[in-house]
């Protein structure tokens, strides 16, 4: 491996956010992404759903994900059947997406450095930043660069470097099994909340490649339970056949950490950056991250590139307000319910899942993907909504 002993940003962390601030810098700046897995997009850490329009408006190739018109939404004694063909779920082929996104950067004069790990950096007095980083097989050597961008998900590794921050106190915890599809309808995904998924809930999502993908995801420390014994739970009952989930067959276990705590408005630290789950993006509603770090990464890059190439610092502010408008408030409303419905009994999921199944399929896509905006408010007279959600909301 080169190691390179300058550039002008240090991107921490291979995931959808770090490609994507590579991918979008300008062709005369240098970056290198140090990422510590082996590869880029294996382990899969994430589940992989999203929305078909917005994989559209990102450019991303049809043959990174399959397609689904359908959603039923249980809790303990009621099931909710949902119409998405208006607004269609994506599933991602996750290594797939996220190698993909790594040769955007291709033709750039990036690095990308897998089995490598940002250790530790500290600012020196022109203002550059002097990286400790460590290499499979090679030991510890450093790198200088003028910009650090945290990507590096719910480990905040660079903030936690200059105590700027630090891993989030709460986080949801998923498990996943990943097995063929079988006999399972296709085109219809599974979300089941309550005693299955008590303070979280789980998924079944058919998935490319003739796959399905069966999981739980729980909040922590709302619950001390842990998402693989809930799973062993779910797979010794009689609920999976309620569910219409056959028996996974052994293949392979995903699972991964995101944070799940107040959005936080600051972005930006001087030459420091932060972006996607080390900013706290993905939705609070069901943790959902992938487009918006990828939405973002961009944002990001293309804001890094115009300082770079004028000297004019003020352009990461504008990354940093662009984002504060897309989810400061939207993500105000959408943490208020996460922390609500972590404390629901069966009694108010029950409740909750029949309102699910009177509503008007758009509404309930927004309010999944944490988009409390205005227009929406408008049109359902905002609270009111939240309460036919969320009962004991408001
Ligand atoms: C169980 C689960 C299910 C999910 N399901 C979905 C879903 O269905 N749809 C969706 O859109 N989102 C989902 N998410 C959220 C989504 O996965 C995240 O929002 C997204 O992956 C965040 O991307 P990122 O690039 O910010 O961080 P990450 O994807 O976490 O990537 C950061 C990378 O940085 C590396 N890294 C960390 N520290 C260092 C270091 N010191 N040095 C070098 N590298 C480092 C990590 O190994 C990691 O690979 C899910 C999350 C979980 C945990």
């Amino acid at each position: 491996m080169d190691r390179p002993q300058e550039t002008d940003v240090l991107i921490v962390g291979g995931g959808p956010a770090g490609l994507s601030v590579a991918s979008h810098l300008g062709d005369g700046i240098s970056s290198v992404v140090v990422h510590q897995d082996r590869e880029i997009g294996k382990p899969i850490r994430t589940s992989g759903g999203s929305w078909l329009t917005d994989a559209k408006a990102l450019g991303l190739p049809s043959n990174l994900y399959t397609i689904i018109g359908k959603g039923r939404i249980f809790s303990g004694n009621e099931v909710a059947e949902i119409d998405l063909a208006g607004n269609p779920v994506i599933a991602f082929d996750v290594t797939a997406l996220y190698r993909y996104l790594a040769t955007l950067s291709d033709d750039k004069p990036c690095q990308k450095l897998t089995g490598t790990k940002f250790l530790s950096t500290t600012r020196q007095a022109d203002g550059w930043f002097l990286s400790k980083l460590r290499s499979a097989g090679q030991g510890e050597w450093q790198i200088r660069s003028r910009y650090i961008v945290d990507a590096s998900g719910w480990h905040m590794a660079v903030l936690s470097s200059l105590s700027l921050g630090q891993a989030p106190a709460r986080t949801g915890v998923g498990y996943e099994i990943e097995y063929p599809i079988g006999n399972m309808d296709p085109d219809t995904a599974i979300i089941f909340f309550g005693a299955d998924a008590r303070a979280g809930y789980g998924w079944g999502l058919p998935a490319p490649g003739g796959m399905f993908r069966l999981g739980i995801g729980v909040l922590q420390p709302d619950t001390a339970d842990n998402p693989r014994d809930r799973m062993n739970a779910l797979l010794s009952s009689d609920r999976l056949a309620r569910y219409g989930i056959e028996m996974p067959t052994p293949d392979h276990v995903n699972a991964g950490i995101i944070p799940s705590v107040p959005y936080d408005r600051r972005l930006v630290y001087g030459g420091v950056i932060r972006v996607g789950d080390s900013a706290n993006m993905a939705t609070p509603t069901l943790g959902e991250g992938i487009r918006l770090c990828i939405e973002s990464g961009r944002h990001l890059g293309a804001c890094l590139t115009r300082v770079l190439e004028t000297g004019a610092a003020h352009h990461l502010k504008t990354y940093e307000r662009m984002a504060n408008r897309k989810y400061a408030r939207n993500y105000r409303f959408g943490f208020l319910t996460n922390t609500r419905a972590a404390g629901y009994d069966e009694h108010d999921w029950d409740r909750t899942v029949r309102r699910i199944g009177r509503l008007d399929s758009d509404l309930l896509v927004q309010a999944f993907k944490s988009e409390f905006t205005p227009a929406m408010m408008a049109r359902t007279v905002g609270k009111s909504l939240i309460r036919k959600i969320w009962p004991r909301q408001a």
